[in-house]
């Protein structure tokens, strides 16, 4: 995200100096603090369970668990010794409850301290992952949004035209799709890592997604809720498909709006093109060939129609993307939103050949991919994936699907992801918070770096079951959720201290207490691009992070981020069950 939004908001400070409202909480902890940071939503019954305490605890301090219902004790645990956790640069004290298995509702009793409460259960990640994927629905754009409670707004972003940059003028009604981030933009690179990531979770963890009730305006008809919502932004994404296969990069206006509900931008919403032929750009065509190839898979079953339509149009994007490999995005003149500019798509395009080849059989993808891959070093190219590396992808679904490829790639890509994943796991070790995450990896978005990370171990752990590689993705759940060094939950409206002041247009401006619900947080990034993060100086990596909904570099919220986290909510629920 950083390049892109680094780019992104130059010049859009001063909107509005009224919601300013800082929070302060989030600093350094006190001496003495009495945290203890565990996963606000809940454990599985099965798994490693473990709490880190910031509080400074004798040799052999003990710790207990009691029940909330009979206020009894049901466990008696031993605290580690304290030692620093480099990433934060606190001193903590760990406390493992792995052996209590029994359903409840608990809290720890350290020296004097009572925890908020937590539940042990193996629902505890049902409500969650709706909650997460709910709010995909309040992303959406071109449509009336209710999500109950207040959080709506009707039918936005109306006006819409092409740019001159796109080859093309006119207007064109063209709504849909999902709002990006905290602003109201459209992109096709970052849409296609999004929804390529969800229907990743429909196919891997269908016992998780196929009954989702979403309660979404599609609800009750015949595709699934969660296939649903997914289409909204599928059919945006059709549409920005030229009648020559190529896509074009966005749809977004000019310049960021201020901080105004969605229906009150009035600035028109322009497709927007490369500003010379052929106008359309590599990445986003080859990214769009990828996600409709998988979609084809995924639909087939409830809509044999549009499922044909996505096929036919991951083939001509694909066709495209080989016959114009190198065509970056820049943002054109007079254009100030977000570029996703990638010098690179030859990822793109081997992501895009595989999922063809999975889903087609058709010899000719399998030697694109055979032929793409010689281009990228499959021993560096095996990493949590990210919108500027698809290749993981490639590289997983084509030894993912059920076709026999070649024998020799397979292993290969097991090797290596069993390695990578090995690594995380064994750094997790050093983490006195329990995340994989390196001091190199506390970047903007850095929370979707722990839960792509978890996704790397998921599908490791799906290639070679490995109880130790599950427990590191959970753990990252762990971290994101609430065992962390500030003690909050990184979701809206999740767990007993949520965070409550996102980067985000709609929960600025609706004058609603509480921002909109199930959006996962940036996270801590220790190389901060704003303002108000002056004001942490130099810290710990872990420890650069304002709950500020002035700082995008540290608490924006953005489409591919919690896609990540719906895709390890999913595996979870599925495990737990
Ligand atoms: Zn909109």
């Amino acid at each position: 995200m950083q390049r892109r939004a680094v780019l992104k908001y130059i010049g859009a400070w001063g909107a509005s100096a009224a919601f300013l409202e800082r929070d302060p909480l989030f600093g350094r902890p006190a001496a003495g603090s009495n945290l203890i940071a565990f996963n606000q939503a809940g454990y599985p019954q099965q798994g490693e369970k473990i709490a880190t305490t910031q509080m400074e605890v004798r040799k052999d301090q003990s710790f207990q668990i009691i029940s909330e219902e009979t206020g009894h004790s049901v466990f008696d645990g031993r605290l580690t010794p304290s030692s620093t956790d480099a990433a934060s640069g606190d001193a903590v004290a760990l406390a493992d409850f792995t052996p209590l298995t029994a359903p409840g509702k608990y809290r720890f009793v350290v020296q004097d301290v009572r925890s908020q409460p937590f539940q042990i259960g193996n629902d505890v990640y049902a409500h969650p992952l709706i909650l997460c994927m709910r709010a995909f629905y309040g992303q959406r754009c071109g449509c009336a949004v209710d999500l109950g409670d207040g959080y709506r707004y009707p039918a936005c972003h109306q006006a819409d035209a092409f740019h001159p940059s796109s080859g093309r003028t006119g207007a064109l009604p063209n709504h849909g799709g999902w709002h990006d981030a905290g602003d109201y933009g459209r992109y096709v690179v970052n849409s296609a890592i999004t929804t390529g990531t969800l229907l990743w979770a429909w196919e891997l963890y269908p016992r998780s997604v196929q009954e989702l009730s979403l309660r979404i305006p599609e609800s009750g008809g015949k595709l699934p809720d969660y296939l649903a919502e997914v289409r909204w932004n599928l059919q945006w994404m059709l549409s920005l498909q030229d009648l020559d296969g190529g896509v074009w990069h966005k749809q977004t206006s000019e310049r960021f709006c201020g901080f105004v509900m969605p229906q009150n931008d009035k600035l028109t919403s322009f497709i927007i093109g490369t500003g010379e032929s052929p106008y359309k750009s590599t990445c986003a065509t080859a990214g769009l060939a990828a996600v409709m190839a998988i979609a084809a898979r995924c639909y087939r079953e409830y809509d044999e129609g549009f499922a044909a339509g996505c096929l036919a149009a991951a083939k001509r994007g694909f066709a495209w993307a080989v016959a114009h490999p190198d065509i970056d995005f820049v943002n054109p003149p007079g254009i100030a939103t977000g570029a996703y500019s990638d010098a690179h798509c030859n990822d793109y395009i081997l992501w895009a050949a595989a999922e063809l080849w999975r889903t087609t059989g058709d010899r000719q993808y399998d030697q694109a991919f055979l032929h793409g891959q010689q281009a990228l070093s499959l021993e560096n190219a095996i990493v949590a994936p990210t919108w500027t590396n698809v290749a993981p992808l490639a590289y997983w679904t084509y030894v993912l699907g059920e076709r026999k490829g070649d024998a020799a790639m397979r292993t290969r890509v097991l090797a290596q992801t069993r390695a990578a994943a090995q690594t995380l796991a064994t750094r997790r070790r050093s983490s006195g918070y329990g995340n994989t995450l390196d001091a190199s990896d506390y970047v903007w978005g850095s929370n979707s770096v722990a839960a792509n990370h978890s996704l790397l171990l998921l599908i490791a752990n799906r290639l070679q079951p490995n109880a130790q590689l599950l427990d590191a993705a959970l753990g990252n759940l762990h971290y994101l959720l609430g065992r962390n060094c500030f003690g909050v939950c990184w979701v809206t409206h999740l767990g007993t201290n949520p965070y409550l002041h996102p980067h985000h247009r709609p929960s600025i401006a609706d004058q609603l207490p509480a921002p909109w619900p199930g959006l996962l947080s940036g996270g801590p990034n220790a190389t901060p691009a704003d303002k108000v993060a002056q004001t942490l100086g130099k810290l710990p990596p872990m420890r650069m992070w304002l709950d500020d909904q002035m700082a995008p570099s540290l608490n924006e919220v953005a489409i591919n981020w919690n896609a990540a986290l719906v895709f390890l909510l999913a595996a979870a629920n599925t495990l737990a069950r």
